[in-house]
């Protein structure tokens, strides 16, 4: 078994614990590998643990990556999210190559993804990113322009709006990071009361998937946990 299986099953223990505990249905929770850092090797040793869908975080090594692997694994169709903070200027790429986009939290951003979408893809999927703890320098859309900017990207001729992207702060105990991740879950909650049929909630990562299991994911980011430790990055812009 090669290290990355090891720790897929180890993720899916974990997973399944997790619902347990919560007292939900383990195929509630979906498993996106988070594979940025890691060469189209890793991807494909992950596939062929059984793992078909895929996080990148940057615009460039994103659409490298899908093209490898559509040269190496044909006979496979792969799920690409884009989970990174988009420019607009990056927009088109993302739009081509793509079939998530979890970060989006401007409308310009939606329109050009929207109007950029080839024509004989199917629509994008994406979910609105949101910033549930207030930190002014974070991505995300602020909870109170939520349903406006929900609203106008329901209505993008080539977007498909599926729910709510966070990432909150690490906090230090399980109660507090579940809290966090719950004010995400209302505002879900919330969405749908006004009849937006979302079916997503895209929160939780390597070191915090239990709580926002708890809280109501739909859908965990896990890298570390799946792919090993990752080298200190340069920060760069996507
Ligand atoms: C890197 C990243 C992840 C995965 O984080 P890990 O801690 O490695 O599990 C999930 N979501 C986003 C948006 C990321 O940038």
């Amino acid at each position: 078994m090669t290290t990355i299986e090891g720790n897929l099953q180890q993720v899916r223990e974990r997973l399944a614990r997790a619902c347990k505990a919560a007292d939900r249905d383990v195929n509630e929770v979906a498993l996106l590998a988070v594979s940025k850092t890691f060469d189209s090797n890793a991807v494909c040793l992950a596939l062929a643990a059984g793992q078909h869908a895929f996080g990148e975080n940057y615009v460039q090594e994103g659409t490298e990556k899908i093209e490898a692997l559509r040269q190496l694994r044909p006979d496979v169709a792969l799920q690409w999210h884009c989970i990174g903070p988009l420019q607009s200027n990056k927009t088109r790429p993302v739009a081509e190559h793509f079939d998530w986009v979890q970060s989006v939290d401007r409308l310009k951003i939606a329109q050009r993804l929207s109007e950029q979408r080839p024509a004989q893809l199917p629509p994008l999927q994406v979910c609105l990113q949101v910033n549930v703890d207030g930190g002014a320098n974070k991505s995300g859309v602020a909870p109170e322009a939520l349903t406006d900017l929900a609203r106008a990207m329901a209505r993008l001729p080539r977007l498909q709006l599926r729910g709510l992207m966070c990432i909150p702060e690490p906090a230090p105990d399980f109660q507090t990071q579940r809290d966090l991740f719950l004010r995400a879950k209302v505002l879900f909650d919330q969405l749908n009361a006004q009849g937006m049929g979302l079916d997503t909630l895209s929160m939780g990562m390597s070191d915090d998937l239990e709580a926002a299991v708890a809280a109501g994911s739909t859908m965990v980011r896990v890298g570390r946990a799946v792919f090993g430790s990752r080298p200190a990055k340069v920060t760069s812009a996507a």
